[in-house]
């Protein structure tokens, strides 16, 4: 049966606008078009920073690896990205055991903070380009009260996860943050993802992976192989197909627990000398929370603002003024001796999960059709996750993290 792949017509210039400081540098891969029919191992559709770390990982077990995107790649949702490299998921791990158990959200825990450590050993083995650095992450209490904080640390710590729980005045005194507590913990990192996207492309390309500029329009995965049809008519006969499109999502891929949101942030100017200790990721324990980081050169990146119904591209955009100065006020408040010049001001369509977990696996119904979408403040730590479990499961493992990840999961969490 041949199914259309997206019945939506997103572009790249629908996903973000504004701009973010990550265009600068990175040279484009080739990516000529598609001219002919072929057959390979592996079809990889959509070369952001999650089809080029599937691009990595394939390559890096041997198979035929063919990869295609209808625009330029890593300009999608990857270029917009504040790129913090997180493996505390959107939900607290009290939230996730109480909806999945204690076990199941330990492991996914787990498994997340694996996915960073492993992710920033890949890119120091591999010497790849993206200027990833290991970080401290600064969760910090939100409210008045840092009694939720206390608990998820100790739930953490039964779960093996690192971390020390900061109150008030040791917050203070170590950060200079003026918050009622926080939790601080290793194994964090921030890269520049467009670098990093097309660092693994390069990578991937030496090792023999074709990329092409290309439409996948549609795809048949009745026989021994899926056959994937292109817009220009055009087809690719592969043993397994990745789809890894970001947010514009094929329908069979979406999801019941997954909701749309936008997000916007900005970078300051170079100011190296107002950076607080060591660039930690900060983030907060609120469900719109703030997010900021540094950059090597000295930039403070902050975001957040976050909003589930301004979804509209135009609508999004409009408000990044409005939202760049809130923004700026509430990095004042946060690090009162930042200086505020904002060099960049983005928007960018935000996708998240109600139970904070990615979908990732097998698509239901389409034999040998993978799907590798990672969601929120974990996007990329996802994307990294999402290469491993897949590349597993084309050599013929499996993981218990692929129930946990599931397409068609309930999610348990809706109301969240
Ligand atoms: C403002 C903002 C801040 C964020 N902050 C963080 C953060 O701090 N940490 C984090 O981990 N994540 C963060 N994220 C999320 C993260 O950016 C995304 O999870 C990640 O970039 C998704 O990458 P991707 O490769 O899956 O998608 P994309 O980069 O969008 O790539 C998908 C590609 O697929 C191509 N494509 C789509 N359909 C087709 C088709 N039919 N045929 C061919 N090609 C196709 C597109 O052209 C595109 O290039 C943030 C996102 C935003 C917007």
């Amino acid at each position: 049966m041949i199914r259309r792949l997206d019945s939506d017509d997103t572009e790249q210039a629908d996903l973000h606008g504004g701009s973010s400081p990550w265009f600068a540098a990175a040279p484009h891969p080739p990516r000529p078009l598609l001219a002919d029919n072929l057959t390979c191992d592996a079809l990889i559709v959509g070369a952001g920073i999650t089809g080029a770390l599937a691009a990595e990982r394939l390559t890096r077990q041997g198979l035929d690896v063919v990869i295609v995107d209808r625009e330029h790649p890593g300009r999608g949702s990857t270029a917009a990205s504040t790129s913090m490299l997180l493996w505390e998921i959107d939900r607290p791990l009290v939230e996730l055991a109480e909806c999945y158990g204690f076990e199941r959200a330990a492991r996914a825990y787990r498994a997340s903070l694996e996915a960073v450590t492993g992710l920033t050993s890949l890119v120091r083995d591999l010497n790849l380009p993206g200027d990833i650095r290991t970080r401290h992450s600064l969760y910090l209490a939100a409210g008045s009260s840092a009694a939720a904080l206390l608990d998820e640390h100790r739930l953490r710590r039964r779960a093996g996860l690192p971390g020390d729980f900061l109150d008030h005045g040791r917050l203070l005194e170590s950060y200079g943050i003026a918050r009622a507590g926080a939790i601080v913990s290793p194994g964090a990192a921030d890269a520049d993802p467009l670098q990093l996207a097309r660092g693994l492309l390069h990578l991937a390309i030496s090792r023999g992976a074709r990329l092409f500029d290309a439409e996948a329009a549609a795809f048949d995965p009745a026989g021994k192989s899926v056959t994937v049809g292109f817009e220009d008519g055009r087809e690719i006969a592969a043993k397994a197909v990745v789809l890894a499109t970001g947010y514009v999502m094929p329908d069979i891929v979406r999801s019941s627990v997954q909701a749309v949101s936008s997000s916007w942030a900005i970078a300051t100017a170079p100011q190296p000398q107002n950076i607080w200790k060591d660039g930690a990721l900060i983030w907060e324990n609120a469900e719109n929370y703030l997010y900021a980081r540094t950059t090597p050169g000295g930039r403070i990146i902050i975001g957040g603002e976050d909003s589930s119904e301004i979804i509209a591209p135009d609508a999004r955009d409009r408000l990044i003024p409005e939202k760049s100065l809130r923004l700026a006020l509430r990095l004042a408040a946060l690090w009162p001796i930042a200086e505020t010049e904002i060099d960049h001001r983005w928007a960018g369509t935000f996708d998240t999960t109600s139970d904070g977990l990615p979908l990732i696996g097998p698509v239901p119904g389409a034999n040998g059709v993978y799907a590798a979408y990672g969601y929120g403040g974990n996007g990329i730590t996802f994307s990294y996750l999402a290469a491993q479990l897949i590349g597993g499961l084309i050599a013929g493992g499996t993981s218990p993290l692929l129930d946990d990840f599931a397409l068609d999961r309930d999610g348990g969490m809706a109301g969240h």
